[in-house]
């Protein structure tokens, strides 16, 4: 198998000024998601300059539109930009078809990087070889053509990766630590628990109250914390956390976040 270098941590967070912008205008968006409006993928935003920049970046929020806050490619966006299409923009597509295609594989290689992500966190955390090999793949596949990012099984990939991603959790968390996966929690004061070393993946923890609560080597892998309070919450050393998770968070200064996560600030104006 040919070798790939590893992507820094730069290469997966997003660079919107090396992208064209792909996911303004080649992904579907609602506004029951908290995008403000409607719109079908391959449709330029309706506030996508012809620049490529966004003219209502700085009031996003106010003006209804959140979740562009919130998303994070993961650095695919760049990455389908510079390598996959060679520096092409969406601009320069033939047609619908074509603007499908970077579509899709913009999706697919948005999978990819969240789980370099995640294995590289493995890696720095709780190193094993199965986790690296899988990497290693996933780096080969990163630098691959659409066609063969596009019938690949990332089903496949996705499931070998959660199962090394549960193994590192339960190498890294104490298995004292309450189980709560996939646990529906979403309103309520969290405050009193004891959520040292707690499974919350997949838990739905829309809108909890986690002030000032110490999340150490807690679980968040795919939790829904949107609107969740974490202001003081300490987090440090919580797994798994992503910057789409904890912009959708309330936080305040004294929130603490593990080094390596970073809030998205959405795209540049
Ligand atoms: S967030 Fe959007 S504009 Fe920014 S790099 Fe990713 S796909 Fe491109």
């Amino acid at each position: 198998m040919p070798t790939s270098h590893p992507p820094s941590r730069l290469d997966l967070t997003a660079d919107c000024a090396r992208c064209h912008a792909l996911c303004c205008v080649l992904l579907p968006y609602r506004r029951a998601g908290g995008f403000g409006a409607d719109k079908a993928g391959g449709v330029p935003c309706h506030h996508l300059r012809t620049d490529d920049r966004c003219e209502i970046h700085a009031d996003l929020t106010e003006l209804g539109w959140p979740s562009c806050v919130t998303f994070d490619c993961f650095g695919a966006g760049q990455q389908v930009t510079q390598v996959t299409y060679a520096g092409a923009s969406w601009r320069d597509a033939a047609g619908e078809g074509e603007l499908g295609e970077m579509a899709a594989v913009l999706s697919a290689m948005r999978r990819v990087h969240e789980m370099l992500l995640h294995l590289d966190e493995v890696a720095e955390r709780s190193p094993d070889p199965a986790a690296e090999a899988l990497a290693q793949r996933l780096r080969v596949l990163r630098d691959a053509t659409p066609v063969e990012i596009l019938t690949t099984d990332l089903d496949e990939l996705q499931d070998e990766c959660g199962g090394l991603l549960t193994a590192a959790s339960a190498r890294l968390r104490d298995p004292a630590g309450p189980d709560l996966a996939h646990a529906d929690l979403a309103g309520q004061d969290l405050r009193g628990r004891d959520l040292h070393s707690a499974s919350l993946r997949g838990a739905l923890l829309i809108g909890v109250d986690l002030r000032d609560v110490v999340l150490d080597q807690a679980d968040l892998l795919g939790a829904d914390l949107r609107g969740a309070d974490l202001r003081g919450a300490d987090l440090t050393s919580a797994l798994f956390l992503t910057g789409p998770q904890l912009a959708g968070a309330r936080t305040d200064e004294r929130t603490r976040a593990p080094a390596r996560v970073s809030a998205p600030t959405g795209r540049p104006d």
